[in-house]
């Protein structure tokens, strides 16, 4: 039984590893993203969930029609925090430079956080559609 390594405070390597079942907990996380769970878990003082971090090559597959997967990559986590509203979870992330890529998902209460090597992007997922974060969804989902 492999050791499961403690990479933080609050976060061992079984919390980031891939969940398809089929891959034995394959493994890869940015350290950096590491810190950022870490972080929002210090901030709000409630377990920080993660939903999704790693995914294998065969589950990115199945999940992911483009091949840019983040979370393939090692450099992507969804995570839901409870009793802390989602649009609380989104400004503080917003406000973290470092992060590159941020995903506000309302339907499943999960937000997607990646280091991507590019410009920021930020999106809003409804229906499993990605859509410009527009100053009018802004404003529906009270994010500003
Ligand atoms: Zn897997
Ligand atoms: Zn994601």
């Amino acid at each position: 039984m492999a050791h499961n390594l403690k990479l933080s405070d609050h976060f061992s390597r079984d919390d980031f590893a891939c969940t398809c079942g089929r891959c034995h907990k394959e493994f890869r996380m940015s350290l950096g993203l590491v810190g950022i769970v870490e972080h929002l878990q210090h901030r709000f003082k409630q377990k920080v969930t993660i939903n999704r971090a790693y995914v294998c090559e065969e589950y990115s597959k199945s999940l992911f029609a483009s091949n840019k997967d983040y979370h393939h990559m090692g450099k992507a986590v969804d995570i839901s925090i409870a009793n802390i509203p989602l649009e609380d979870i989104f400004k503080e992330v917003e406000a973290m430079p470092e992060v590159t890529g941020i995903g506000f998902i309302p339907q499943t209460q999960q937000i997607h956080i990646d280091l991507r090597d590019k410009d920021r992007e930020i999106w809003l997922e409804e229906r499993d559609e990605k859509l410009t974060l527009s100053p009018q969804k802004r404003q529906q989902y009270n994010l500003n």
